[in-house]
């Protein structure tokens, strides 16, 4: 198995699958054991930034909350800028909203209007891509700006929910798929 695989399967390993949080009948992907181990949170932020060099993207745009912590380090070592994406209500200067419907109700999420630029080259990362409605609602958001999304990565995708249906013509990568 080479190098790049075991990494992998290890990090698919350390993800612990937590039934019925926050709420019955849902399986939530535990990322903490992948983040506490040193080689595995490393190895996540290569396989994220494997083929793109510094100077490739501009910004690295993260999810709130869980997706700043991939966001944050993947930016340090493509050497670009780190943009928040953050639940309405958090960034304090002015604002685009995006909202979008969850199974119950629905979420609002918002970036700075002066984050990301006309033309700005960027890297869209969160941990994980279920449904994709708050994915399709950050590109909305950074397309609201003119920039351009030259890649979306998320280290896991639930699949069988079929979030990449929502992220139409965008490169779209996952290191670990359920
Ligand atoms: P969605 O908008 O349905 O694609 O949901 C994506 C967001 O919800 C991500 O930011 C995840 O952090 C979180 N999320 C959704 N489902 C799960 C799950 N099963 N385990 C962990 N996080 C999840």
């Amino acid at each position: 198995m080479s190098e790049h695989q075991t990494l992998l399967q290890d990090i698919q390993q350390a993800i612990r699958n937590v039934p019925d949080f926050p709420k019955p009948g849902i399986q939530f992907k535990d990322i903490t054991p992948v983040l506490a181990d040193a080689r595995l949170f490393a190895g996540c932020v290569d396989l994220i930034t494997h083929g793109i060099k510094p100077g490739d993207v501009d910004f690295v745009v993260g999810i709130d909350a869980r997706g700043f912590i991939f966001a944050a380090a993947v930016a340090l070592k493509l050497k670009a800028g780190f943009v928040p994406v953050r639940k309405k209500g958090k960034l304090p200067y002015s604002t685009h909203e995006e909202s979008y419907d969850l199974e119950y109700g629905s979420n609002t999420v918002a970036i700075h209007t002066d984050a990301v630029h006309q033309g700005s080259r960027v890297l869209l990362v969160d941990d994980l891509l279920a449904t994709g409605g708050t994915a399709a609602a950050a590109v909305q958001l950074v397309g609201r700006l003119g920039a351009d999304i030259v890649g979306v990565s998320f280290v896991i995708e639930l699949a069988f929910l079929k979030g990449r249906a929502k992220l139409p013509g965008l490169p779209i990568s996952a290191l670990v798929t359920y």
